[in-house]
């Protein structure tokens, strides 16, 4: 609920607007993940922090932009010096705000925000323009690449300083001014990185960061005239919304959303390569990655065996308070995400289907301040149907789905029976099978006998429900800059 007024122990954010903290006078509770208890209070930014975000955003605009593709990148590399020079308190802001282990935070989360800068500082001053010779006609063509103007940036509570620093990065390097809002549930380490900001030689205004609701600071965002691009990260549900209101302005988009994420698993696949990597996709981050799997479909000569072990090498997984560094499972992000993901194995249940580990709390060991935490144990399901709604819908947390397979074209054909079509995973030692399986998939993203091994300077994004566009070296360059094409005769 909002606040108006908060206990003092509390940390309190503000809203950076202009290159200042700005106080905001409504609040909302923000709780850590491990012991369910409020921590911090959120600004409950609306249309007038939002609107003054805006106008500050416009106002650096003319001055960023025609700084050279060298001066931006400088100050973009600094804003990563300073990431790598905090990282242990990022990662552990980080992991007691979303729940995240302390190595996941250490190792993944916190080194790739600075990578995200130090990729679009190197990345910007590779870029050329096109030209075209048409010499019978006594013509010359080029294009011209201008920045957008100003930027909305919307990101969710899973990744959160990764995620957010993977928009505001390259809308920056290209030139444009941005106002970003992070997800309401995680705003501690893009409060942290506003700090970072001044001292990097951000000029006031470039970067804005309002933090709110969706309903609130969100919407106002989405819905502001002189904001003509809105990049956002989050459930398919949002941009159906976001799309809806950004129509009347005919406003760029680019949406990165859920998936239903398959592993197809062919009985030439290497296992003792396969189980642990299977696992670690169906479990990294408590399931809470858009990339994660939660389908396996696996070919009848292996399924037992690869059953047995998959189960086996889960529950080995230890679950645990996020700042223990042997966990490998943390809390998830809400009691409300909680019960959500738990309702999708009572659902599958009462489909029939089995559970073969997992699920309950029981023999999760954690300290008596963190029995209210939001824990729950990798949970394993079999024998459920394809149409069931946990086969269908995300569940976006440690729980994935295990079903056998005949055929190379009837898994082709179940793999890409949902709305979805974000990333799959092949394994089979044949070659010739993975690439014809890796085509007929539908996924903006498809690794085979791997799993989450990224270059930045490829695409990345869905199709389907999954999104629209791509990110990407190239493909970010494209989505926060306008082309022209000028043609002169001579
Ligand atoms: P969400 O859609 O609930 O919220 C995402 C962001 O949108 C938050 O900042 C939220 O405050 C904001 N928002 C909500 N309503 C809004 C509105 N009306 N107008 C403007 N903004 C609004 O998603 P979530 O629960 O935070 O994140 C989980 C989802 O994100 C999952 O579906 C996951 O798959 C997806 N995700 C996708 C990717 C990807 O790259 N494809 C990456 C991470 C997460």
């Amino acid at each position: 609920m909002p606040k108006t007024a908060h206990d003092k122990t509390q940390l309190v954010l503000e809203n950076y607007i202009g290159g200042k903290f700005v106080p905001c006078s409504r609040h909302i509770d923000s709780y850590a993940p491990s012991t369910g208890e409020v921590y911090c209070m959120v600004p409950d930014s609306e249309g007038a922090e939002v609107e003054a975000a805006v106008q500050a955003a416009k106002a650096a605009f003319p001055v960023w932009s025609s700084k050279s593709p060298q001066e931006r990148s400088k100050v973009l590399n600094k804003i990563a010096d300073l990431i790598d020079a905090h990282l242990e308190e990022l990662a552990q802001a980080e992991s007691k705000d979303q729940g995240k282990t302390i190595s996941q935070a250490e190792t993944l989360e916190i080194p790739r925000s600075s990578y995200n800068f130090r990729f679009f500082a190197s990345s910007i001053l590779h870029h050329v323009t096109e030209c075209s010779d048409m010499d019978h006609m006594g013509c010359l063509h080029y294009t011209l690449r201008t920045p957008v103007g100003v930027a909305g940036l919307i990101s969710p509570w899973n990744l959160p300083l990764y995620l957010l620093t993977w928009k505001i990065a390259p809308a920056i390097a290209m030139g444009n001014t941005v106002v970003a809002k992070p997800s309401e549930m995680t705003s501690v380490s893009a409060w942290m990185m506003c700090k970072l900001l001044d001292e990097a030689g951000v000029p006031p205004g470039v970067v804005n960061i309002v933090f709110g609701t969706g309903p609130k600071a969100g919407q106002a965002l989405v819905s502001h005239p002189d904001v003509p691009l809105i990049s956002f990260t989050g459930s398919t549900m949002t941009a159906q919304h976001i799309t809806k209101c950004s129509a009347p302005y005919c406003k760029k988009l680019s949406l990165e959303l859920g998936g239903k994420n398959p592993a197809i698993i062919f009985d030439d696949a290497n296992l003792e390569e396969c189980i642990p990597t299977t696992v670690r996709s169906s479990f990294s981050n408590q399931g809470e990655i858009c990339l994660c799997t939660s389908r396996i479909f696996v070919q009848k000569g292996v399924y037992s065996e690869f059953l047995q072990r998959f189960v086996e090498a889960a529950q080995k997984w230890k679950v645990g308070v996020p700042s223990d560094p042997t966990a490998q499972i943390g809390a998830l992000i809400s009691k409300e995400h909680l019960e959500k993901v738990q309702g999708y194995v009572k659902l599958a249940k009462a489909d029939g289907g089995k559970v073969l580990c997992g699920y309950g709390v029981d023999s999760i060991q954690v300290p008596d301040k963190n029995k209210n935490g939001y824990f729950m144990l990798p949970t394993v399901i079999t024998e459920v149907t394809d149409s069931s709604r946990c086969m269908q819908e995300e569940i976006f947390g440690p729980v994935t789905c295990i079903l056998p397979f005949d055929s190379e074209e009837e898994v082709i054909q179940r793999a890409n029976n949902v709305k979805y079509g974000l990333a799959a995973t092949v394994w089979s030692s044949n070659v010739g099978r993975v690439h014809r399986v890796a085509k007929k998939l539908q996924a903006g993203l498809i690794w085979t006998n791997c799993w989450l091994i990224r270059d930045l300077n490829l695409p990345f994004g869905g199709m389907k429900c999954s999104g629209v566009g791509r990110e990407g070296a190239k493909d970010s360059f494209e989505f926060f800059t306008e082309v022209k094409t000028i043609t002169i005769k001579h």
